[in-house]
């Protein structure tokens, strides 16, 4: 494959020209409010499997469709529930991804085999546009080499998958910086199987009986991408709670080691002065958008030690939690 083309969202010949890759079977990044997705014709079973092979991702586990209008959905997913168009009214478009019975539109190996599969409706309004230039689904996996942190800046794909992709659709830095909420609502009790952008409090007001998967105790839900190795950088990171541990944590340190921080609560002056880099944020929508974005720039800096500091286990801390812990597996 030739160099990656980059193309200008604020030109509409460029969103043709996107469209037009991605209509006959080529694979081409676009922003999205929740992390920059890898598109491919969702009916093109070879399309997809070039989506496969650009971020290595194992073939098990299965990606989004993306449409622009709830109105296609008939053509790709069947039997769907009052349920999910509650879900479809309060939260679409955006962050929110729902898990339905598919058509056999779909290419089988977008659902990776399995008899469900997992819609969205990005808000992104060049995510929009270029959905509706082309009127086909759109599978998209996150835009980055399989296992590393999600990219959530067009410069960030670039980095991953130059050269192993038609192209990339540029623009601004996603504004959520963390993924959808998927949620199956073809068990008896609609699921939450991944933590994102909705958040369980804000599910809850629309359905009281929504679930928490829990995969430790629940084998059975069958959302293969959660066994995966996920969002790690080179960086070894580990999830600190408190400046003590902080502390506890750079005393074990040699002096030599690069070290980064990420967290909301500063840290003193004598432990923030041996690392190589911090950020601090704001809030959890600041700590959920600075993510994947730090751990790059932590890599780039060769930092070898990452600390993110906890938050609660609610709101978006949910989300953020489960991805600092899976970034801290090894
Ligand atoms: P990513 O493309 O990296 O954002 O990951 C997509 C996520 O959606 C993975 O965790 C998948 O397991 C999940 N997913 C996609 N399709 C399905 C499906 N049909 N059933 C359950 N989970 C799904
Ligand atoms: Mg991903």
């Amino acid at each position: 494959m030739t160099r990656t083309a980059q193309y200008d969202p604020t030109r509409l010949q460029d969103i043709i020209e996107a469209a037009t890759v991605l209509r006959n079977g080529g694979c081409v990044a676009f922003p999205t409010e929740t992390v920059f997705g890898l598109g491919v014709d969702a009916t093109n079973s070879i399309a997809v499997q070039r989506a496969f092979a650009a971020k290595g991702r194992p073939s098990d586990n299965p990606l989004i469709v993306h449409l622009h209008t709830p109105s296609q959905m008939d053509l790709y997913c069947h039997s769907i529930s009052e349920v999910a168009y509650k879900l479809i009214d309060r939260f679409c478009p955006g962050p929110l991804t729902i898990v339905l019975p598919r058509r056999d539109s779909i290419a089988t190996s977008v659902t990776a085999g399995l008899e469900t599969v997992a819609i969205r409706f990005p808000k992104h309004e060049v995510a929009q546009a270029l959905l509706r230039e082309i009127n086909l689904p759109i599978a998209a996996p996150s835009a980055n080499l399989s296992g590393r942190p999600s990219a959530t800046t067009w410069q960030a794909v670039i980095e991953d998958l130059d050269g192993r992709i038609d192209g990339v659709v540029c623009g601004e830095p996603c504004e959520i910086g963390i993924e959808s909420t998927v949620v199956d609502v073809t068990r008896e009790l609609p699921t939450v199987l991944r933590c994102g952008g909705v958040t369980l409090e804000q599910l809850r007001e629309v359905i009281p009986e929504v679930a928490m998967h829990d995969q430790q105790i629940d084998s059975s839900v069958n959302s293969p991408g959660l066994r995966h190795r996920h969002y790690q950088p080179t960086a070894k990171v580990v999830l600190i709670n408190s400046a003590t541990e902080i502390d506890r944590a750079t005393k074990t340190f040699d002096n030599d080691l690069r070290c980064g921080y990420l967290g909301i609560e500063k840290i003193p002056g004598a432990i923030a002065s041996k690392l190589t880099h911090i950020c601090y944020c704001d809030n959890e929508a600041d700590y959920a958008n600075s993510l994947f974005r730090f751990f790059r720039e932590c890599d780039n800096l060769e930092v070898q030690l990452i600390l993110c500091q906890g938050v609660d286990d609610t709101g978006l801390g949910r989300a953020l939690m489960d991805r600092i812990r899976r970034a801290s597996c090894v």
